[in-house]
């Protein structure tokens, strides 16, 4: 087997989806349909990166259950290498989504053992010879930051998408990171968070959409991180760096279920960087690429392109 490339670290989740003609009332029990896949914002990424061709591990922790036992099935088939911690304390992530017939949703999500992760239980030696380490919030956050610095004291080139921004996210964690992927609310609010934003009121998303690209620009240096990518859903993305400032566009696509749009994104960057040797203009466009593939198709994970798929669609 190739040995892995891009290292992801991040959660495992168990979507179980229930489509319904309207939310349940309090008490009410109603009758709908199903469907179970595979999700959770780390197993998403690395599938997309995977898929899109690049040599992946994933690294996720989950209940010694049923549901965690689909998870290691489901990346057997998907030949996609993995490093599971199974934690007998604890069950498999999972996430309820109600979906109502007006296409709005309702979501619990129990992430469970992916917050047991721990540091112990990270493969130092894969990491250290990892090209890339990408993270996100969901998983646990002293394991994910202890991951991001074992990838940078090896040399790889560290990713974070900052999402879910949960409150207990430490701005120290930054330090160890080199690319962060944002989406335009994420980006948002850690700004206001990290009390960045000049003005006398907090940043809105409206607000920052209108800002001319010098100021946006200057904004994303003032995080501390080299690169700066923000997604913007059918706008596309920028990217901001210490040299300069590009935007790249969305692809025009029928777009049926944008869920999981920016762990496509995340996972089709990573594969891009491999595929264009660093060059990151050209990483972001094979980002939005995956994505907009992603998009033409229901569900997370399952939607993810392969990189016969990308290719054509870039041809
Ligand atoms: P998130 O899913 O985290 O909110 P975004 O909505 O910003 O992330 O989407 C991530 C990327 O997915 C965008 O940069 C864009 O390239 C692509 N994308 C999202 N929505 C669409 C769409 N409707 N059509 C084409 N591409 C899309």
């Amino acid at each position: 087997m190739t040995p892995p490339q891009v290292v992801v670290v991040g959660s495992y989740v168990i979507d179980l989806c229930f489509n319904c003609e309207h939310f349940p009332a309090p008490g009410e029990t109603l009758a709908g349909t199903s469907r179970t896949g595979p999700g959770g914002k780390g197993s998403n990424q690395a599938v997309a990166a995977g898929r899109a061709g690049a040599p992946t591990l994933y690294v996720g922790a989950i209940g010694d259950d049923a549901f965690g036992r689909d998870a290691q099935a489901f990346y057997e088939r998907e030949g996609i290498a993995t490093h599971w911690a199974v934690k007998s304390t604890q069950p498999t992530g999972s996430a309820a989504i109600l979906v109502n017939a007006e296409g709005q949703n309702q979501i619990i999500v129990a992430l469970a053992a992916n917050l047991k992760l721990a540091k112990s239980d990270l493969p130092a030696i894969a990491i250290d010879g990892a090209r890339m380490v990408i993270c996100q919030l969901e998983a646990n956050l002293p394991a994910t930051t202890h991951a991001l610095k074992l990838g940078r004291d090896a040399g790889a080139l560290t990713i974070l998408n900052p999402a879910p921004l949960r409150p207990d996210f430490k701005a120290t964690m930054l330090k160890h990171v080199d690319i962060l992927i944002p989406n335009e609310t994420e980006f948002v609010e850690l700004i206001n968070r990290l009390g960045l934003h000049p003005g006398k009121k907090p940043l809105t998303t409206t607000a920052m959409l209108k800002l001319p690209p010098a100021k946006l620009h200057a904004l994303c240096g003032t995080i501390g991180v080299p690169v700066v990518i923000v997604t913007l859903g059918m706008r596309g993305c920028f990217i901001s760096r210490a040299d300069g400032y590009v935007e790249v566009p969305a692809f025009q696509v029928k777009a049926v279920d944008t869920t999981g749009a920016g762990d496509a994104f995340v996972g089709g960057f990573a594969a891009g960087l491999l595929e264009h040797d660093g060059d990151l203009a050209a990483a972001a466009r094979h980002g939005c690429a995956v994505a907009a593939l992603s998009v033409t198709k229901p569900g997370t994970a399952p939607s993810m392109p392969t990189r016969a798929a990308v290719q054509r669609f870039l041809r």
